[in-house]
């Protein structure tokens, strides 16, 4: 049988393969072609941004979509962009990750406890992806959330990742309906066989910079899923 990495590493292989939406795979190949002049010196990731951090993971964090000069150009999710500038100064801080700092894949950045992933993992044209690309790529949500044995607390940043992640309770029989289940920053739920589920503001520019998420509300968030992981 294989290790827990090996069998996280086949599934993200087939994820950087995948070539499902064709919208999202020729936005992305563009934008890794044209680059943005501050990153000119780059060579763009510009395929599907795998997965990221502890294969035995008991905290996932469930995102939107890789930025399109962000996770799209650096190929790890919410790194070299202001989300992620945001995101893993609390993560280290709360004790998931071994540095502030998100550069590149290269950058020493390990997580512990914690995994990373989102609802579609190509860079969609405004952050905008289309229903049928969520549905395109929620097969990779479920093997992932397959493969995590221990996976105590689901963290959704931003109301698709809330509805994404109910969309894959159904699909996979954990829930029979939504009703009762609303997005509103920091409301915690547990779905039927004891997955606890904590919504949260995305750390998108548009909600740092405007104060909508702070940095203490996004700590708390953090500290509240290690408490409800186990991980105190
Ligand atoms: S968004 Fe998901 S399903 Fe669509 S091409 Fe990218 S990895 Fe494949």
């Amino acid at each position: 049988m294989n290790s827990p990495a090996a069998t996280m590493d086949a599934l993200n292989a087939r994820i950087i393969a995948c070539e499902r939406c064709p919208r999202l795979r020729a936005y992305c190949a563009e934008v890794a072609r044209i680059r943005r002049r501050a990153y000119a010196d780059w060579e763009y990731w510009g395929r599907p941004v795998p997965t990221f951090g502890d294969p035995q993971a008991r905290v996932l964090i469930l995102g939107l979509a890789p930025g399109a000069h962000g996770s799209n150009r650096t190929g790890r999710p919410f790194t070299g962009d202001g989300s992620g500038d945001f995101l893993y100064p609390v993560l280290h801080e709360t004790g998931f990750a071994s540095q502030a700092k998100a550069v590149s894949r290269d950058d020493g950045m390990t997580l512990s406890g914690l995994l990373i992933t989102a609802v579609v993992r190509c860079a969609p044209p405004a952050n905008k992806p289309a229903p049928e690309e969520i549905r395109n790529c929620a097969p990779w949500l479920d093997e992932e959330i397959g493969l995590l044995r221990d996976l105590r607390v689901v963290v959704c940043l931003g109301r698709i990742a809330f509805d994404g992640l109910l969309a894959h309770a159904q699909r996979t029989g954990k829930l029979t309906s939504r009703s009762g289940f609303k997005f509103v920053h920091a409301a915690e739920y547990i779905l039927p066989g004891g997955l606890h589920v904590i919504a949260s503001y995305h750390p998108s520019l548009q909600n740092t910079n405007t104060g909508k998420l702070t940095r203490p509300m996004l700590l708390a968030v953090f500290r509240r899923a290690r408490q409800l992981a186990g991980l105190e």
